[in-house]
């Protein structure tokens, strides 16, 4: 037995319906092999994953299957499991970020490091015009909105991101906007939210980045072509983020102000 420690995990897939192929070839099955690589070497490895629960994806599905989210995500949270299982990919922990036995250290672990970043003074609270859905009575985060991608024109742009090209998208921008749980047309209103200070860590980031051209340790040196895409995106300075949601669904925003009640923080924070 070596004396190497490994913690491996994958991408957490949304808990909003079944696995298909593409899921375990892009992430699992990778992840698996190195996992079984590193055990047959002597090396001593945990791998970890769960289904990723917050977040719009999972209020949509749950909405059109006519349940609630927590019904839902329970549901295909022990599909997942069971899948994995009958393919022969074994965690060691398969959990989810709003499953019984996992929220509660979810939401403290989340909601630590959003305390550490805003103690360090990372964030700025900023009040903007958001989409919002008169019918359904509620902002329209991510995925609640859709519409045209000002940057390739694609059709079906998400209010985060436009899968067509890849850009993330602000929300306001998008042509011709459509509420996805009404199909009606957003009105702009005023929200508060919490946005990161990303330009802030460009240089760090990019020093970084460039020392990962040489090989550190048992790592060789990063690919050119991951390289040059990560500096090309600092080049361009990087974005504010708002890092908060209006939705009740997720970890709640833990800060002692009137204008963080019924916010969550953003899954990808
Ligand atoms: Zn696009």
């Amino acid at each position: 037995m070596s004396n190497r420690r490994f913690l491996i995990t994958s991408a957490l897939p949304y808990s909003n319906g079944r696995l298909h192929v593409g899921h375990v070839a892009g992430a699992y099955l990778p992840a698996d092999t190195y996992v079984r690589y590193l055990r047959a070497k002597g090396d001593e490895v945990r791998f970890i994953c769960g289904s990723d629960d917050n977040g719009v994806a999972s209020l949509i599905s749950a909405r059109k299957e006519g349940r609630s989210v927590e019904e839902l995500t329970a549901f295909y949270n022990g599909r997942q499991a069971a899948d994995f299982a009958g393919l022969g990919i074994k965690f060691d922990i398969y959990g989810g970020t709003h499953q019984p036995k996992f929220v509660e250290l979810h939401n403290r672990i989340s909601q630590g490091f959003f305390r550490t970043a805003y103690d360090k003074g990372y964030f700025v609270k900023k009040t903007t015009k958001q989409l919002y859905d008169v019918q359904a009575n509620q902002f329209l985060p991510d995925r609640y909105v859709k519409g045209k991608c000002y940057e390739c024109g694609a059709e079906g742009a998400y209010g985060d991101q436009c899968e067509a090209c890849g850009v993330s998208i602000d929300p306001m921008k998008l042509i011709n906007p459509i509420s996805t749980i009404t199909n009606t047309k957003p009105e702009p209103r005023e929200t508060t939210h919490w946005y990161m200070q990303l330009p802030q860590f460009g240089e760090k980031l990019r020093a970084w980045l460039e020392a990962k051209r040489q090989p550190q340790g048992d790592c060789p040196p990063w690919r050119e072509t991951v390289l040059n895409f990560s500096l090309g995106q600092i080049k361009q300075g990087l974005p504010e983020r708002a890092m908060t949601r209006d939705l009740h669904w997720g970890v709640p925003v833990p800060l002692d102000d009137p204008d963080a009640a019924g916010k969550v923080l953003y899954v990808w924070f």
